[in-house]
């Protein structure tokens, strides 16, 4: 006698990489629950991806009206109305929170609301409003993701000293002077909104750099843009505590400079995210854990048989679309097919002005890894595009194998960055040469002719470049 579980796969978080993984799950046949404990579409939807680049989106719009003048638009008294802007943010996460219950009722996917506790390898127990239920799957896939960090900091229970997801809800107050601590893709993007609304923006960053994982002339270029925008940059900096004195906050630090102090009405701690692993074992079951992340091979399953994770939970990269493509594979794997996803090429994309892309492996980690390399380069400064839209900023790098020719990363800071990145990253994936690559025609005037001047800048010099 075989026992008959409840369900094929019970996913454990409906984020980025939960929703999809059960979605593909049931496309392919399985019975599938999906367990949530709060809204579905997780932190990239509700705290996360979505709500950051709504805002992002008006408040750039709002810097770039603000230069009208300059391609010969007039614009009297423009303003912004901060309760409106997160009016229109909960619109958005609204319209795509129902298109995604709309999609787990269509494929006939059991949504549980509540918390779910793993208590045997294929038991769970779940705390719902009407009480406690247990649940029986063939497969359970961990998809918790992960919460902000909060450093032992003196002063962070302190009023109006927020992490990004209560500063994501303040929905009728803009901090006039913002420290932000932490100058990583969170940290930046948030510079980046407060500042083109006018605000004063302070960053402070442990590292010698912001953006210290990224690119160093895409990092230096970023502190540039935005010191010449009036954000001040502490890079370097030791936070010790934060005060609350004379009716402002104190942000106290020591850098290269001494012993420093920030005033200040908000800090946002940017400093990192922890995985969601309280309440999630009970009963003396637990799966291997490294320094609070599960512990998975390369396909994404942990020490338990018929227990896997994937997306923030795991020690990965954190990412919103690395979580559903690692969601799709497992769900591929339990389903008995081959996995279609190529896991390893993995872009990156910062939502600053200009934007920020990159896929593959930079000049320096190709030198740093011995790699025979040659490299192009094209300034989007004799970009027609770039110049019709006034974004003549930034530039696109390219770096290739000396030997084979082929693709192996790209680097790119300028306007719809974060979309060109994945014809590179398409590239890379198949391996094209900058043969390949230069064959192309692309559409003029666009932004991705800067692929084409790069491409060319590795052979006999691009058309558009001196
Ligand atoms: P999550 O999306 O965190 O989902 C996990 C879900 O599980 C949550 O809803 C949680 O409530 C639920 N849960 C936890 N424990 C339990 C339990 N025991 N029982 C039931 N439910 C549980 N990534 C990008 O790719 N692009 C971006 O532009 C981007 N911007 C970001 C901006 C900010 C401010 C932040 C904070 C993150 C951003 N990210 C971005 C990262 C992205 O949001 C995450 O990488 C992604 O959401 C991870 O997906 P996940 O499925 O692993 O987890």
């Amino acid at each position: 006698w075989i026992p008959i579980n409840d369900y094929n796969l019970a996913v454990i978080g409906a984020g980025s990489g939960g929703y999809v993984a059960a979605i593909k799950a049931a496309q392919l046949g399985l019975r599938v629950a999906v367990i949530e404990n709060r809204e579905v579409g997780g932190t990239c939807l509700n705290r996360g991806c979505i709500p950051t680049k709504t805002l992002l989106h008006a408040a750039q719009l709002f810097a770039e009206a603000q230069a009208f003048d300059a391609i010969g638009l007039h614009v009297d008294g423009i303003s912004y109305d901060i309760s409106a802007m997160h009016r229109r943010k909960d619109e958005v996460i609204e319209k795509l929170r129902a298109g995604i219950e709309n999609l787990l009722k269509a494929n006939k996917i059991e949504l549980i609301n509540g918390t779910a506790t793993i208590i045997a390898p294929h038991n769970i127990s779940v705390k719902t409003a009407d009480g406690a239920k247990e649940l029986t799957a063939d497969h359970i896939l961990i998809a918790t993701g992960s919460k902000p960090a909060r450093p032992p900091i003196e002063g962070l229970d302190l009023p109006n000293v927020v992490t990004s997801d209560e500063l994501l809800s303040l929905s009728n107050q803009v901090y006039q002077r913002l420290v932000i601590i932490g100058g990583g893709v969170i940290g930046v993007e948030f510079a980046s909104v407060f500042n083109a609304l006018g605000c004063t923006v302070t960053v402070v960053e442990a590292m010698e750099r912001v953006l210290p994982a990224m690119d160093r002339e895409i990092s230096q270029n970023l502190a540039m843009i935005l010191k010449k925008r009036g954000v001040v940059i502490h890079t370097g900096a030791q936070v010790q505590q934060i005060v609350q004195a004379d009716g402002e906050l104190q942000c106290k630090f020591t850098d290269k400079n001494g012993e420093q102090t920030v005033a200040a009405d908000g800090v946002l701690i940017a400093i990192g995210r922890k995985p969601n692993t309280d309440e999630l074992f009970s009963n003396g079951f637990t799966v291997k854990m490294n320094r609070g992340s599960i512990v998975v091979d390369d396909r994404f399953c942990t020490d338990v048989e018929g227990v896997y994770a994937i997306g923030d939970v795991t020690s990965g990269i954190q990412l919103a679309h690395v979580a559903s493509a690692q969601g799709i594979c497992v769900a591929e794997q339990i389903s008995g097919c081959q996995p279609t996803i190529r896991l390893d090429v993995v872009p990156s994309c910062i939502y600053t002005n200009p934007e920020i892309a990159v896929v593959g492996i930079s000049a320096d980690d190709a030198k740093a890894q011995g790699r025979a390399i040659k490299t192009g380069k094209f300034i989007l400064s004799a970009n027609g595009k770039s110049l019709i839209e006034n974004q003549d900023r930034g530039f696109v790098k390219l770096v290739f194998d000396a030997e084979t020719d082929v693709i192996l990363g790209a680097q790119l800071m300028c306007a719809r960055a974060t979309d060109l990145v994945s014809e590179l990253s398409t590239a890379i994936v198949n391996k094209l040469t900058a043969t390949q690559l230069a064959a192309v025609i692309r559409p003029h005037p666009t932004f991705t002719e800067a692929v084409t001047e790069a491409v060319e800048d590795t052979g006999d010099g691009s058309i558009h470049s001196m």
